[in-house]
């Protein structure tokens, strides 16, 4: 189509939000969101790595998330919080934050201007199974907006996840059956929100719990929200013996690391992840088993998701794009796709330096493998 440059700058002068080479920006309150390169003034959804970087002007991000999000940033950041749902004027711009249900202080951010609503989702939790909200933060909130910005982590439809408590039941009949059987149990799952959900779900009257070096802070983070998680200890706390009947929750990069070792040559590990519902995943990473538990919405998750936007233009940022967006054109919505450096929480800080992670947790691979999950098993499983 040939658009004249006036024409584009028309177009694109009545979106509230596009894309800059720095990241998703509203033109008219002259702020960024999520940017993936240095700007003056960034609105953050949630303080994983890759939508949280360094090197921002100002920050403002939710009241909620400021402990973790200073934790990784350093807390010498220009940072304003706001409450969830607390609005602020930016340029005549009326920016708002609302629960994502992803991680402790997750949001979506709502613009407002002129009377029309875009909300950019961030990263959020929504299953399929209704009410089965993510407990270990302020569970998502559908925001009505005429233009949704949303992820697409898990955006096919084999990603369907079970409910919640029936995972955990699976994992504490798994930890169980390895205590009774003299050893020690490894569950690996991202730092920063998974480690924490599955922390909650654990029944510690089958034995110690023992975290590592780099989920305690973020332990703290959320005790210090009013989230309760069991009590949990280091690895050195617990004596030798009583190791046998611990469950170690440690992030991926630890697999085959000395502090790995210290639970046992025969110890059993697994995997949680959404990753674990393709076919050939566990064998991949592998593990003795694998959890399929995820912090992003299965398909029917972003389905319901988006339908409760009640919006008439969705546009898809990282995941499954061109399937999403096929399936919302064959709704008859009007949708698109922005190309973002966004990535799976995989490339969250788990090596960790700000977290006070040991040397152990190299792992880069674990990153790369879950970015990217090939082509090996995305539409093989039933
Ligand atoms: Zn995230
Ligand atoms: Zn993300």
């Amino acid at each position: 189509m040939n658009e004249t440059p006036a024409a584009a700058r028309r177009r694109g002068g009545s979106d509230l939000i596009v894309l800059r080479p720095a990241g998703l920006y509203c033109p008219a309150g002259d702020f960024h969101i999520d940017p993936w390169r240095p700007v003056a003034r960034a609105v953050i959804t949630h303080a994983h790595a890759d939508h949280a970087r360094a090197g921002h002007g100002a920050y403002l991000a939710t009241a909620a998330g400021e402990g973790v999000l200073r934790a990784r940033l350093g807390s010498g950041i220009s940072l304003q919080s706001l409450a969830y749902g607390e609005a602020v004027d930016c340029n005549g711009v009326r920016v708002s934050l609302h629960p994502a249900g992803h991680v402790l202080g997750s949001a979506q951010v709502r613009v407002e201007h002129r009377g029309r609503v875009w909300v950019a989702s961030g990263d959020y939790f929504v299953s399929g199974i209704e009410h089965d909200a993510n407990t270990t933060c302020a569970p998502f909130e559908p925001v009505r907006c005429e233009c949704f910005i949303t992820e697409s982590t898990f955006g096919l439809p084999v990603y369907r996840w079970r409910a919640q408590a029936a995972v955990q039941r699976d994992i504490n009949a798994w930890w169980q059956a390895n205590a009774d059987a003299g050893r020690a149990s490894l569950l690996m799952g991202y730092s920063f929100g998974k480690a924490q959900r599955l922390l909650a779900g654990l029944d510690s009257s089958i034995g110690p719990i023992v975290v590592h070096d780099a989920v305690e802070p973020l332990n703290a983070a959320y005790r210090a929200a009013g989230v309760r998680l069991p009590a949990t200890r280091a690895i050195d706390q617990v004596p030798r013996p009583e190791l046998k009947r611990a469950i170690a929750i440690a992030p991926p990069a630890v697999q085959g690391s000395h502090w790995a070792q210290r639970l046992g040559d025969d110890a059993a590990d697994a995997f949680a992840s959404g990753w674990m519902r393709l076919r050939g995943a566990r064998r991949r990473y592998g593990v003795d088993r694998g959890f399929v538990l995820s912090d992003h919405a299965d398909w029917p998750g972003l389905q319901r998701a988006i339908g409760a936007t009640g919006a008439q233009r969705v546009i898809v940022t990282h995941g499954y794009e061109a399937v999403m967006v096929r399936w919302l054109q064959q709704q008859g919505l009007q949708a698109e796709s922005f190309i973002t450096a966004y990535g799976d929480d995989a490339l969250d800080g788990d090596s960790g330096a700000a977290l006070g992670a040991d040397g152990d947790a190299a792992g880069a691979g674990d990153g790369a493998a879950a970015a990217t999950p090939g082509a090996a098993g995305d539409t093989a499983a039933p």
